[in-house]
């Protein structure tokens, strides 16, 4: 019995909270500089700026402009807008190296380990700067 209320309350603990910040006296936040935490959290949120939040808002085109009939969403971007295919070598190496399935659940910092979701932290970070979409507005 106490099994299954555990169970449940492991459940609700990753539904509200999916991202791994927090273990063992290292966060994800504070081992980031106040600008890199910021655009974490933006893109964390989905308010990046990106044509799916710039639709939203404001009323422009959801689509990529690099892409025809495509909306630019955070997936996009990451993995597979063609025009960063030369950009993502770090991302994917990343993965490659943990020998688990790319996803924007663990891009974002869904890896059990702080350590992890530190360093693909910085990675995905850098990938926003090196595509030129610095996102700190
Ligand atoms: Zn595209």
């Amino acid at each position: 019995m106490k099994k299954v209320a555990d169970s449940a309350k492991t459940l609700n603990k990753q539904h509200f909270r999916p991202y791994v910040d927090q273990e063992g006296g290292i966060n994800v936040y504070s081992s980031l500089t106040r600008k890199q935490g910021r655009i974490l959290f933006r893109l964390r949120s989905n308010h990046a700026g990106f044509g799916t939040y710039k639709a939203k808002i404001y009323g422009e085109s959801p689509l990529s402009a690099n892409c025809v009939d495509v909306e630019e969403d955070l997936e996009h971007i990451v993995f597979k807008c063609p025009s960063y295919n030369g950009y993502r070598s770090n991302i994917f190496g990343f993965f490659i190296k943990k020998n688990v399935a790319p996803s924007m659940q663990l891009v974002l910092g869904g890896f059990k380990s702080v350590p992890e979701n530190v360093e693909i932290a910085r990675i995905l970070l850098q990938f926003f700067s090196d595509i030129g979409r610095a996102l700190d507005v």
